[in-house]
């Protein structure tokens, strides 16, 4: 039928997407009737993208493999998802939001002819705040007489108007130069930046658990001190560890190091340390000892690392001190208080033996591995198609919401989006992303499902 055929052909524009690196990613935003979906086509160069002279009209798909002077991007069409109901600025600016997300660049298409309006302004405000690189498109300046009409658009503030005709095809190819020339070789969209250096380890945990022992057992006389980095505070400074034969940054460990006993304000402290570690690392090593009760304070750490979609290895440290009464405690704990990470790796450690060091590094190769993972378009929704045609969604008065597709939006940490004909209940998604991570893994990584309604 008409999904099938819809998921047929996503699978051919990403069969040959390498697992892993992505084309750059250039979203196309504006508000209804500026001529997106003629420029889509433009840019495709050939008349797929249905246009419409009546706005409202959904069409099925939302990205597209194109090609610019032997340069690979993937186009993303928020064109034809609005409502012409009530409220349509903001739900332009949400529709346009998510394909932010996901872009390295943006195409923000005007209409020269009108100049800006309020949901224009509303969609401005919103790439404001993302900070991605944006290309302004005055469109429908169909002949010279017109270019005046764009220059008016210099005050939305993102530079140059590029004046160009979708209809016709004036000035779109200097605009394509130039939307080629802002785009990165591979996507970053979304993902925490790559840099492609030592992978970044954030040992964190309340005081006393070990953190500063454990840095000194996998230190060892290997060590070597990274100044921090100039405009930073004096206090984070990364140390660069052999383990396993590769380099590890481990980062903000001078906050470890610099034994801090204060009275007061010392879970504070701990708290900010936690947070700028998190907000430098790829992966935390999140430390629990054993030998004590599991506290309030060790859950809320726990759970700073996961909102901040780190990958995340649990360490249980002081495991020589274990015994046999506390272990049939722990194994409560673990059932109860970390069920909501029953996907991290554990190990069980001995910072001051030593003992089971040598278990941290595999722990962190599958946390990172699949915190990098990317699943193909074509995989996803055959898994998709597969697991709605035998669990379909339940029928909630007399509508019966559908998934039409799906898209890993992002990785580092793996991003989900399904679009969808209705809200799913929570309790359908819950049952989605579990099997999403039977199926796929993502063993030592957060992951997220949301979903695009489109009516
Ligand atoms: P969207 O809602 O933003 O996707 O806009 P469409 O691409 O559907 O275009 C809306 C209307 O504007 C259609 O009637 C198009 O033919 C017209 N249009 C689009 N681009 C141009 C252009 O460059 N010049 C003129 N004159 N009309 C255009
Ligand atoms: P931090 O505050 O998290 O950096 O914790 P420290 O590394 O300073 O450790 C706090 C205390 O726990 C110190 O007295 C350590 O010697 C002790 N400790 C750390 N790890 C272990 C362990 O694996 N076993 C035992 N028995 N004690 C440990």
């Amino acid at each position: 039928d008409e999904d099938a055929a819809l998921l047929a052909r996503q699978d051919e524009d990403y069969d040959d997407e390498a697992e892993g690196r992505l084309n750059p990613v250039l979203a196309i935003v504006g508000r209804p009737n500026v001529g997106k979906s003629t420029l889509v086509n433009r840019i495709l160069g050939r008349r797929e993208a249905v246009v419409e002279d009546t706005p409202g009209v959904t069409r099925d798909r939302v990205s597209y493999p194109a090609q610019w002077t032997g340069h690979n991007f993937t186009l993303v069409d928020t064109g034809g998802w609005e409502q012409d109901a009530k409220g349509i600025n903001a739900r332009v600016a949400d529709q346009a939001e998510i394909a932010v997300d996901m872009a390295d660049a943006v195409l923000l298409v005007v209409d020269a002819t009108v100049g800006a309006t309020a949901t224009d302004e509303a969609v401005v405000r919103m790439l404001r705040r993302k900070k991605k690189p944006v290309i302004l498109v005055a469109n429908k300046v169909d002949d010279i007489q017109n270019e005046a009409d764009a220059s008016v658009l210099w005050g939305l503030g993102f530079g140059q108007p590029w004046p160009v005709s979708a209809l016709h095809g004036r000035g779109t190819a200097d605009m394509l130069d130039k939307v080629v020339e802002i785009l990165p070789e591979f996507s970053e969209h979304g993902g925490i930046e790559r840099s492609g250096g030592p992978r970044r380890v954030a040992l964190i945990g309340r005081p006393n658990v070990g953190k500063s022992s454990l840095l000194n057992k996998l230190a060892g006389s290997d060590r070597v001190v990274v100044d921090p980095l100039a405009g930073t505070t004096r206090d984070p400074v990364d140390e660069m560890i052999e383990l396993g034969g590769r380099t590890w940054r481990f980062v903000d460990t001078a906050g470890i190091r610099r034994r801090v006993h204060m009275q007061q304000g010392a879970d504070f402290y701990a708290s900010l340390r936690t947070q700028s570690a998190l907000e430098k690392a790829e992966v935390a090593v999140v430390l629990l000892a054993v030998d004590e009760i599991l506290s309030e304070q060790d859950v809320r750490i726990l759970n700073m690392a996961i909102e901040s979609g780190r990958s995340i290895v649990l360490a249980f440290n002081k495991w020589d001190l274990l015994d046999d009464e506390r272990r049939r405690y722990l194994e409560r704990e673990i059932e109860q208080d970390l069920a909501h990470v029953d996907w991290a790796p554990r190990v069980n450690i001995s910072a001051l033996t030593g003992w089971h060091k040598d278990r941290l590094v595999p722990a962190l190769d599958v946390a990172l591995e699949s915190w990098d993972r990317r699943i193909p378009t074509g995989r996803l929704n055959a898994f998709l198609g597969e697991l709605v045609a035998a669990h379909p969604h339940p029928v909630r008065g007399g509508k019966q919401p559908r998934i039409l597709f799906g898209t890993q939006a992002s990785s580092r940490p793996p991003k989900f989006v399904l679009f969808t004909t209705g809200f799913l209940d929570p309790g359908y998604r819950r049952f989605i992303t579990r099997r999403l991570r039977e199926t796929f893994g993502f063993e030592g990584t957060p992951i997220e499902v949301s979903m695009r309604v489109r009516e």
